[in-house]
């Protein structure tokens, strides 16, 4: 079976010069036509989802999903639950099965954000559950989640700082990128990510990613980033294939759910492929993983 540990596969990533894409599913359906992908072009992958994903879904029959998935899988496939400012939901996913989480501290002043970050590592740890940390706030709005202001940041020592005395293990820190769509060109970070990746002996997580050119996600990799997040262009890609079809089904007044399904799929296939090659994980997988049966 392929269910695997966020950390494992970043670490290995990190060592071997790539970034694990990270991809923000909201069902069944995109969880298995993003394992597709990472298996057509051997990458490892990691599944993540919201909170509001979870509150929606519900944490088991999102678990349930990504489970049979990943046992059939021939890639290996992890499950982090993204941005969450809520310690009780940290501790539903923690006990349904996820191997990592966001503690999302970046609403809160350095003090707090400090001590509540220890305490969600200690009990994540305790549960051999990787935390990745946001101190400074990444802006954009995802999920309802987040502020389109930057309200906290703070110098690389001091993030380095408080990355090692809150003990966490995957840092995502403010590189110039914002969540959602961008109205105009951003200002990347990249120095700051090479500069951070150096001084902290951690994997570094690079957000907002949708928008950004092949050649600036190699420049974050060259740089030390080894997982990104995709969240923006996977909804898109889902949404649009399926506006698509339906306005096709209109036309023809041909009604069959499962052409839908198909044509989602394919449209979020073809989406996840172009990062996973973008990211530089495509063939980073031997291809002589067994495959367990479900
Ligand atoms: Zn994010």
């Amino acid at each position: 079976m392929s269910i695997e540990k966020t950390l494992d596969l970043v670490e290995d990533a990190r060592r071997r010069g790539f970034a694990v894409p990270a991809v923000n599913v909201v069902d069944e359906l995109s969880i298995r036509a993003t394992v597709e992908a990472a298996e057509s072009l051997r990458s490892p992958i990691i599944l993540q989802t919201s909170v509001k994903t979870v509150r929606t879904v519900g944490a088991e029959a999102l678990f349930s999903a990504y489970r049979a998935t990943a046992r059939r899988s021939s890639v290996p496939v992890s499950l982090h639950l993204d941005h969450c400012p809520d310690p009780v939901v940290i501790q539903r996913v923690i006990d349904a099965g996820w191997s990592s989480v966001l503690y999302d501290a970046s609403h809160l002043d350095l003090d707090e954000a400090v001590a509540t970050t220890d305490r969600v590592v200690t009990v994540a740890h305790q549960a051999g559950v990787a935390v990745e940390s946001e101190i400074e706030n990444i802006v954009g709005v995802e999920d309802g989640v987040g502020s389109d202001e930057a309200t906290h940041s703070y110098s690389d020592e001091e993030l380095v700082d408080v990355a090692v005395r809150t003990r966490i293990d995957l840092l995502a820190p403010a590189l110039g990128t914002a969540h959602g769509l961008y109205t105009s060109a951003p200002e990347l970070l990249i120095d700051r990510a090479r500069r951070l990746s150096i001084m902290l002996d951690r994997p570094i997580v690079l957000h907002g990613g949708t928008g950004l050119s092949d050649a600036e996600f190699r420049e974050f990799v060259q740089a030390g980033v080894s997982k990104i997040n995709i969240s923006t262009a996977l909804k898109r890609a889902y949404m649009e294939s399926a506006l698509a079809h339906l306005e096709d089904s209109r036309k023809s007044n041909q009604w069959e759910p499962t052409r839908l399904f198909d044509q989602i799929a394919s449209g979020v296939r073809d989406v996840i492929a172009r990062h996973i090659v973008s990211f530089g994980a495509a063939e980073t997988v031997s291809s002589s993983v067994p495959v367990v049966a479900s």
